[in-house]
């Protein structure tokens, strides 16, 4: 096994207890090695510090395992997947919610979601691709599901020397899974759908919704698979219209719709770009919720999508009525709670809205933030009134 030698002051990061080290902070690797292998990382005076991933190709170069002088092996996979799902044993329901979440749970890179009797895996990191058979056994072992199939379709793979990926890892998988989250009955599409087919992130805020929708006028701008819109129906909403750029999400919707209330007028869906319906939108809206895709993939284009949710809020505050409830999202990790704060207040202050907060939002335990790996933490909500 090789050793990693890390720059004179570049052991304090790992001291910290973060778990990535980048290419620019290591001096050397000593011995012979192949990228994806576990080496022992070192500070420059020779102090043992932890267990890696090694890839030099990736600007991430080294991914911890453990700060703990020991194997990295079968068993210790399966005792790290036995834990990320007991955590969640606590409080989630495993049919319906993310088992695995990456440097969260301490298995870099790795993402599992629970979807009724399949799972998704999602694997963004050359090291643990040596280690998916071993996270798919301990899976099936812990969970017993029907099926697992693998979302390694992601652009980030590339950084690491990746293919993209795709296909059955166990069992059997069907096109379309239905699983229940809160009672309330989806379609999800694990093998075309965006991401792994379905966001749970998302289940405690459409839980929140449920209780502001009665008897309101709902636009749920970004619908994917139409979670909010079925929400709202069930809250007893006057009227809900789902609107994505996508055709594929808005048959998702007008499926999971039809799936839990067949025939119910109060519904309809609409293929429209978010900019364009919400300028020819009339002010019959006193519920909406803007939930778009991140903004910001990347640390540079953060002011550009600031700049996106301003325009984005305006248009909502521009229009929504008097009385209004405002479910406003940014799922972008480069984002910050203060920025998108500021994006959004500042949009309220152009729209000459008075506008209190009434809850603000973040992801849910089964996407718990590591401390030591801030990094994790993505999900930034704001539930407005608007007078
Ligand atoms: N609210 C959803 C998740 C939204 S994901 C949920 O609870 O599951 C973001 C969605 O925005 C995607 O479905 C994508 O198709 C859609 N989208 C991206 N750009 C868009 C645009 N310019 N106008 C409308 N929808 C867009």
């Amino acid at each position: 096994m090789a050793n990693a030698i890390l720059i004179p002051g570049k052991e304090k990061r790992v001291y910290s207890g973060h778990p990535w080290v980048f290419r620019s902070d290591i001096a050397r690797v000593e011995g012979d090695f192949t990228p994806g292998d576990i080496v022992s990382v070192y500070s420059s005076k020779g102090k043992f510090l932890a267990k890696a991933f090694y890839n030099p190709q990736s600007q991430i170069s080294l991914r911890i395992m453990s700060l703990h002088d020991e194997p990295i092996d079968r068993a210790f996979i399966f005792r790290r997947v036995k834990e990320a799902v007991d955590y969640r044993r606590m409080f989630a329901d495993l049919r319906s919610c993310r088992l695995i979440f990456a440097e969260s749970d301490r298995l870099p890179a790795l993402i599992v979601d629970s979807f009724g009797d399949v799972l998704v895996l999602q694997c963004l990191a050359l090291g643990m691709e040596r280690f998916k058979q071993d996270v798919v056994d301990a899976l099936v072992e812990e969970v017993h599901p029907q099926g697992i199939y693998e979302r390694s379709d992601v652009p980030v793979r590339r950084l690491e020397g990746l293919e993209q990926l795709t296909g059955v890892m166990y069992g059997t998988v069907p096109d379309r899974v239905e699983m229940v989250e809160n009672g309330v009955h989806f379609w999800v599409d694990v093998k075309e759908g965006q991401k792994t087919g379905f966001f749970v992130d998302q289940r405690e805020n459409r839980a929140l919704l449920e209780r502001y929708a009665r008897g309101r006028s709902v636009l749920n701008m970004f619908c994917y698979t139409g979670g909010f819109s079925v929400y709202a129906m069930r809250g007893g909403a006057k009227l809900v219209h789902s609107v994505d750029s996508s055709a594929k999400a808005i048959d998702l919707t007008n499926k999971n719709i039809a799936l839990n209330f067949p025939d119910d007028a109060r519904h309809a869906a609409y293929a429209e770009d978010a900019f364009k319906y919400l300028d020819r939108m009339g002010d019959q809206y006193d519920l909406i919720i803007l939930d778009p895709p991140a903004f910001a993939k990347h640390r540079d284009a953060l002011r550009n999508a600031l700049q996106g949710y301003r325009k984005l809020n305006v248009k909502a505050f521009e229009k929504i009525k008097p009385g209004g409830i405002l479910f406003t999202f940014s799922c972008s990790q480069a984002v910050s709670k203060e920025n998108f704060r500021t994006a959004v207040f500042t949009a309220a202050a152009m729209s000459g809205r008075n506008v209190r907060i009434l809850h603000q939002l973040t992801q849910p335990a089964d996407h718990p933030v590591n401390i030591y790996h801030p990094e994790g933490e993505y999900l930034k909500g704001l539930v407005l009134y608007v007078e």
